[in-house]
């Protein structure tokens, strides 16, 4: 089970840590979540882990590419642990919910500059906007006032 999370530390020549293989455990089972809710995830198992360490683990396996960092605008940021695609995310403007949503051609950059001003472009950062689900539904049943007399 971590041996994985070992092997892709080591392909990227970091040292096998505790809190190191705790954050990537907490990122494959929790997608997107910000730099509190991790810390609060490998304290769960390892409670003596400083916040210190936790930030330092993020930025390292940022740095290495084995975590993607998002911040979309106005938001906290989030980690994720899927970093082997070019996929982009939906983001909920009432309550800050993300999903994954895949590249949409399949590889990056997927949006065609219609002016790249002489750039070799190799990515688009797309960050679709909206309502989740639960909000949406919130809003429905909450909105408007009830004068049709459904409640
Ligand atoms: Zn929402
Ligand atoms: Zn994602």
């Amino acid at each position: 089970m971590t041996s994985d999370f070992e092997a892709q530390l080591r392909a990227v020549s970091l040292r096998v840590t505790r809190p190191r293989l705790a954050v990537l455990a907490a990122l494959r089972d929790h997608p997107h979540v910000d730099t509190d809710r991790v810390i609060e995830l490998v304290r769960a198992g390892q409670p003596t882990v400083s916040h210190q360490t936790v930030y330092d683990v993020l930025r390292a396996l940022t740095d290495s590419g084995l975590v993607r960092r998002i911040q979309p605008a106005g938001a906290t940021a989030r980690y994720e642990s899927r970093v082997e695609d070019n996929h982009h995310h939906v983001v909920c403007r009432s309550c800050g919910a993300i999903a994954d949503v895949d590249c949409t051609v399949g590889h990056a950059p997927c949006l065609t500059a219609s002016d790249d001003h002489g750039f070799v472009v190799d990515e688009a950062e797309v960050v679709y906007w909206g309502t989740c689900p639960g909000c949406a539904t919130t809003r429905m049943t909450s909105w408007p006032a009830s004068s049709e007399g459904n409640k």
